[in-house]
């Protein structure tokens, strides 16, 4: 079976990786490179907060376990997952964070409150505000560094035979005689089914196919889709996990460099006008970051960088053919980074068996196609959301 991919983010590393396992015949179409879209710009905290409805929450945490799994299993590939868990608390009198606890608690997720001597005994230059005396601990969750992700996805893909055309770009899809057409930009090709895991570009491609996947915009200033991510230079603080809290969000990217995120500040976060990494937006980062961590005064911003994020128009996970006679086989969704190595899983054997999943029963295309009434989809700017 010939299957094309469009995309190499992580979406697209990880359907080429299983279709080649099972035994397909995978070319994967990139437009500028791997990782040039969504993933290149990701906090990438895999976790399963704040997902609803009930089936939404059950696939996250469907997609901690694939990594988990993934990484019992390595082979030569770089460390792309520290599984070391997430620190969250709340400075308000709203009991929110309570709340949430209880309720993933009722979702038997796993969530401990602890004391701020164990929080620092997990994170020994946490500098915690004296009043925060309960910190919500989520040990199974974890933090991906995503080139290494898409790495050892992509790696496999091409051990099991799977080639790229990059660059490569896809303009139009056409079904004919149970066939795929696709045509690029200087030429043509065609396979037996197309996987479209082109992130934010889903609606454009999908519509050329006769059915357009409606996606939230990722172009507008302060909107769901946007978010400001900072990335400083190697610093000397001691931290090997997430922390999610009021002020700001860290996690560790590699070689001592930290991914830092402050999500009241993603109000003013405009793709067309990114901000300076010495500007303003910077120097919020930077002074909430030495407030949070011991180690980090003098911190640099190397970059800082607007995010777009790849959402369909209500908020979850788009997998499945574009109708029942189709062979085309969108899959998008926000929290891709949790949720890549599962989807890919699943959309590799919908594929190739024909089999289909009950986990992606709720998230088919068809629920959107043709919709134009879908509300605006609020931002995500406290703590725990993403
Ligand atoms: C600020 C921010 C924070 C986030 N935090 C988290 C988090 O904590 N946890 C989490 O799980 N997720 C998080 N996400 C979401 C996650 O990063 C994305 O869901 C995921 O990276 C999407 O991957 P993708 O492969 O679908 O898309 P992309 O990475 O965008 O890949 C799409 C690829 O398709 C290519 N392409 C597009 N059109 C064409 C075409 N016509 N022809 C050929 N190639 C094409 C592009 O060049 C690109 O390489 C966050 C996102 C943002 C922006």
């Amino acid at each position: 079976m010939k299957i094309a991919v469009i995309g190499l983010g992580v979406l697209g590393a990880s359907a080429a990786r299983s279709l080649a396992l099972a035994g397909a015949q995978v070319t994967v179409f990139e437009r500028t490179n791997a990782l040039a879209g969504t993933s290149g710009t990701s906090f990438a905290w895999t976790n399963s907060h704040n997902k609803h409805p009930r089936t939404y929450h059950d696939l996250n945490v469907a997609g901690m376990a694939e990594h988990a799994a993934l990484a019992e299993h390595p082979g030569a590939a770089p460390n792309w997952l520290m599984r070391t868990g997430n620190l969250e608390w709340a400075e308000d009198d709203t009991g929110s964070l309570a709340t949430s606890v209880a309720k993933l608690t009722d979702r038997d997720y796993p969530v401990d409150w602890i004391t701020p001597e164990r929080a620092r005994e997990l994170v020994p230059d946490l500098r915690l505000p004296p009043r925060v005396q309960e910190i919500a601990y989520y040990p199974t969750e974890g933090h991906v560094i995503p080139a290494l992700l898409v790495a050892r996805l992509w790696g496999e893909a091409r051990e099991h035979g799977a080639e790229l055309r990059c660059p490569a770009e896809v303009v139009g899809l056409t079904e004919t005689g149970g066939k795929v057409r696709i045509e690029l930009s200087d030429g043509t090709a065609e396979a037996d089914a197309v996987v479209i895991a082109t992130g934010r570009w889903t609606e454009a491609l999908t519509a050329t196919a006769g059915h357009r996947v409606p996606m939230a915009s990722p172009d507008v200033a302060g909107s769901a889709t946007v978010g400001l991510l900072g990335y400083t230079n190697p610093l000397a603080t001691r931290l090997n996990r997430v922390l999610t809290t009021p002020r700001l969000n860290v996690r560790p990217d590699g070689g001592g460099r930290l991914v830092v995120q402050g999500l009241d500040l993603d109000a003013d976060a405009d793709p067309a006008n990114p901000p300076r990494p010495d500007g303003q937006h910077a120097r919020q980062l930077r002074s909430r970051l030495a407030e949070l961590l011991a180690g980090t005064e003098g911190a640099r911003l190397e970059s800082i960088r607007v995010g777009q994020r790849s959402m369909p128009a209500d908020g979850l996970t788009v997998a499945g053919f574009l109708s029942d006679n189709s062979k085309i086989y969108p899959i998008a969704t926000h929290s891709g980074i949790t949720l890549g190595p599962l989807l890919g899983k699943l959309a590799a054997e919908e594929l190739v068996t024909g089999t289909e999943s009950a986990a992606l029963a709720d998230f088919r295309p068809q629920r959107l196609i043709g919709r134009t009434d879908l509300p605006t989809l609020k931002p995500a700017r406290s703590a725990g959301q993403q």
